[in-house]
C-alpha cells in the first residue's frame, strides 16, 4: 500500500473523499471502480474510529422491525449476505439466543411474529456463494436445551428461547481495510495521518481541500470535481469548516456505545437479554472471549475529546448485573473497553435508542456549498449500499452515467475463496508446523495473502513466536510493517493485528513485539517510549 503524500499527488482528482471509516472506503472502493479518479484522505489510521467500536455483527436488525423500519431492514439483510459472498474470511453466520421468561416484556408470541418476518425479509439468505454460509431459519427450544446451550443464563421463570441467525465480522479493522485495498486496487489513492484543514472555496463552490500530512509535517492543496465528506460523528465540524464565512450551523447528535470484554462467558450463542429499562444487551462470543454492549447514551462533547469513561464502564456493569446469570461481573473482571459515538440523522431529542441506523446523503448544494455531499448515519453493515446509493446521486447531478454497481459481485482484494472451510482444511495440509489456532488466525484475517505470513515464519523460525491467545504470531508483525502502511505502534497493535485488541497481552508478549517493531520501524529509544505511553495509556483501563 503506497501512501499519498505531497510529492505523489496529482493536482485534480474526480472525487476526494475525507474519512477512512467504513463509509470513506466503500466509497473509495465504489467510486474507483467505476473509473473515477479518487483520492481518500484520513485524519487517524484507517478504521481507527466508529468503525473499529461497533458489536461487530453484519446484521439485518431485528429490533428495528419494532420500529416498522422493513425497507431498512430488508437493505440490511440483502448487505449481510453481499458481505458474507465478498468478504467470505471476515464474515460467518452466528447463532442468536434470545432467552424467554415468565411474567417479562419480553413476550413470546411477539418475539416470534418478529422472527417469522426477520426469516421473510431475508428469504434469499440460502443463495450464499459458499454453502457454509447459508443461514438457517429460526426456532423456539424449551428450557432445558436452553440451559445446556448456554448455562450461564438465569433459570429462574426461563420458559425456552429464540434461536436465529445473523452475522459476525470477526474483524471490522481489517475488513475496512480491506475496502480500502480494494479501492487502491481499482487505482485508488489514499493516505492515512492526513486531516482535511480547509476547503479551497471559489465564492460558494468547493473546489478542493487543504491537508495537513501529519507524517511529513507538511501542508498541500489538492482539487476534485466533488468533495465526499465521510467523517461520521465529525461530520458537522468538517461540514462548518465547508461553511466558514457563511451563515450555516450544522449540528448532528450522537450517541456513545461502549463494550466490554470478559472471559468467556457464552459458549456460541450471541445472547441478547433485556435490560430493566427495556434495552438489549449482547453477550457476544469472540476469539474465546465474550463481548457485552452496547450503551446508547447522548455524547455532547468533541468527539476529538471522546473517550471511555469509567461512568460509562459503571452503568453497563450495573446493568449487566442485573440481568446476568448467579455470577455476577466485577470492574476486575474486565480485560478491555473500547468505545465510539452513532451520529444520527433524526430529529428525536429523547433517548437514542430508538433512533434510526438509517443513512443520510445529503448534497450540500443546498447548504450553499456546491460540489460537497455529506453522508451521516447508517451502519457498518449497509456501507456497501450507500457508497452505491451515492454514486448514483452524484451521476445524477453531474448528468454523466456511471455504470451500474458491480461491487456486490466480486470478491474483496485479497478475499477470493470460494469455500472457506476448504480453503482452512488446505492450509492445515500445507503448514503443518502451526497450530490450528493460527492457520485459522491468519487464514481468516489475512485471507490470501496469508500464504506470505507462513512464509516469512517458515524462513525465519523466530517469527513463529505466537503473540496472541488465539495464536497469532510475530511473523504478522513483519508483514503488516512491510505491507499495510503503519506508522505508529497502536496501528499494529489494535489494528493490523489483533495483539492487543483482548487487552493487555503480558509483558512477555508485548515486549517481543515492541522489540520487533522498534528494530524494522527503525525507531530511536525516545520514539519507542512514546510510541509505548500511547499503546499503554489505551490498554489503561479509565479511573
Ligand atoms: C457502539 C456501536 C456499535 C455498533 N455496532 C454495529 C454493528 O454491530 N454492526 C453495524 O453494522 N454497525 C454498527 N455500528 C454502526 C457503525 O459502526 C457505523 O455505522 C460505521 O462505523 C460508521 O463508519 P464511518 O466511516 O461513517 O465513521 P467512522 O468510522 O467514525 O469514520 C470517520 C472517519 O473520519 C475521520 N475524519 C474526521 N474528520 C476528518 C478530517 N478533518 N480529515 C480527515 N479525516 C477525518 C475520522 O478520523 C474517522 O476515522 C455501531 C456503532 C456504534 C457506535
Amino acid at each position: 500500500m503506497e501512501r499519498l503524500t505531497k510529492n505523489t499527488i496529482d493536482n485534480h482528482y474526480d472525487m476526494i473523499i475525507i474519512g477512512g471509516g467504513i463509509t470513506g472506503a466503500s466509497v473509495a472502493y465504489e467510486a474507483s471502480s467505476r473509473g473515477l479518479k479518487v483520492a481518500l484522505f484520513e485524519k487517524g489510521d484507517f478504521g481507527e474510529a466508529t468503525s473499529a467500536a461497533t458489536s461487530k455483527l453484519i446484521h439485518g436488525g431485528l429490533r428495528y422491525l419494532k420500529n416498522m423500519e422493513f425497507a431498512l431492514v430488508r437493505e440490511s439483510l440483502t448487505e449481510r449476505r453481499t458481505l458474507e459472498n465478498i468478504a467470505p474470511n471476515f464474515v460467518y453466520p452466528i447463532p442468536f439466543m434470545i432467552p424467554t421468561y415468565k411474567n417479562l416484556k419480553n413476550n413470546k408470541s411477539v418475539l416470534t411474529m418478529g422472527m417469522v418476518l426477520y426469516d421473510i425479509l431475508s428469504y434469499d439468505k440460502a443463495f450464499t456463494w459458499d454453502a457454509s454460509k447459508k443461514l438457517p431459519l429460526h426456532k423456539n427450544i424449551g428450557k432445558n436445551l436452553t440451559h445446556n446451550l448456554e448455562p450461564f443464563i438465569k433459570t429462574q421463570k426461563l420458559t425456552g428461547s429464540s434461536i436465529f441467525y445473523d452475522c459476525q465480522n470477526i474483524n471490522p479493522e481489517r475488513l475496512t481495510l480491506s475496502m480500502i485495498k480494494s479501492a487502491i486496487h481499482h487505482g485508488a489513492k489514499v493516505a492515512n495521518y492526513s486531516k482535511i484543514q480547509s476547503f479551497i472555496k471559489e465564492e460558494n463552490k468547493i473546489k478542493g481541500v487543504n491537508i495537513h500530512d501529519q507524517i511529513n509535517d507538511n501542508t498541500y492543496g489538492v482539487t476534485a470535481d466533488i468533495v465526499i465528506n465521510c467523517t461520521g460523528p465529525w461530520s458537522d465540524f468538517v461540514l462548518n469548516n465547508a461553511a466558514k464565512g457563511h451563515d450555516n450551523n450544522h449540528h448532528i447528535r450522537r450517541s456513545e456505545g461502549i463494550h466490554i470484554i470478559t472471559k468467556k462467558l457464552c459458549r456460541e450463542h450471541t445472547i441478547s437479554l433485556m435490560t430493566e429499562n427495556g434495552r438489549h444487551l449482547l453477550f457476544i462470543p469472540w476469539r474465546g472471549h465474550t463481548i457485552i454492549g452496547t450503551t446508547d447514551k447522548t455524547y455532547k462533547g468533541n468527539p476529538d475529546d471522546y473517550k471511555v469513561s469509567k461512568k460509562s464502564i459503571m452503568e453497563l456493569l450495573e446493568e449487566i448485573n442485573q440481568i446476568y446469570g448467579e455470577e455476577k461481573i466485577s470492574y476486575d473482571d474486565i480485560l478491555f473497553a473500547y468505545g465510539g459515538m452513532r451520529p444520527l440523522v433524526d430529529n428525536q431529542t429523547e433517548g437514542s435508542y430508538s433512533s434510526s441506523r438509517k443513512y443520510e446523503i445529503n448534497d450540500n448544494s443546498k447548504d450553499g456549498l456546491d460540489g460537497l455531499f455529506s453522508v451521516e448515519g447508517g451502519k457498518y453493515t449497509t456501507s456497501r449500499k450507500l457508497a452505491a446509493q451515492l454514486l448514483k446521486k452524484v451521476a445524477k447531478k453531474w448528468h454523466r452515467n456511471l455504470g451500474k454497481s458491480t461491487t456486490d459481485k466480486v470478491f474483496l482484494k485479497d478475499s477470493a475463496i470460494k469455500d472457506m472451510p476448504a480453503f482452512i482444511k488446505d492450509l492445515e495440509e500445507k503448514y503443518p508446523v502451526f497450530s490450528k489456532d493460527t492457520i485459522h488466525y491468519l487464514g481468516n484475517n489475512y485471507g490470501e495473502r496469508c500464504h506470505e505470513i507462513f512464509q516469512l515464519a517458515m524462513d525465519e523460525p523466530e517469527l513463529q513466536e505466537v503473540v496472541s491467545v488465539d495464536g497469532e504470531i510475530l511473523a504478522e508483525v513483519v508483514f503488516v510493517i512491510e505491507n499495510e502502511m503503519v506508522f505508529k505502534l497502536s496501528d499494529i497493535i489494535f489494528r493490523r493485528t489483533g495483539i492487543g485488541t483482548l487487552g493487555y497481552p503480558g509483558d512477555k508478549i508485548f515486549n517481543t513485539v515492541v522489540q520487533k517493531v522498534k528494530e524494522l520501524m527503525k525507531w530511536n529509544d525516545a520514539k519507542i517510549k512514546t510510541e509505548v505511553k500511547q499503546v499503554m495509556a489505551i490498554f489503561k483501563k479509565p479511573e
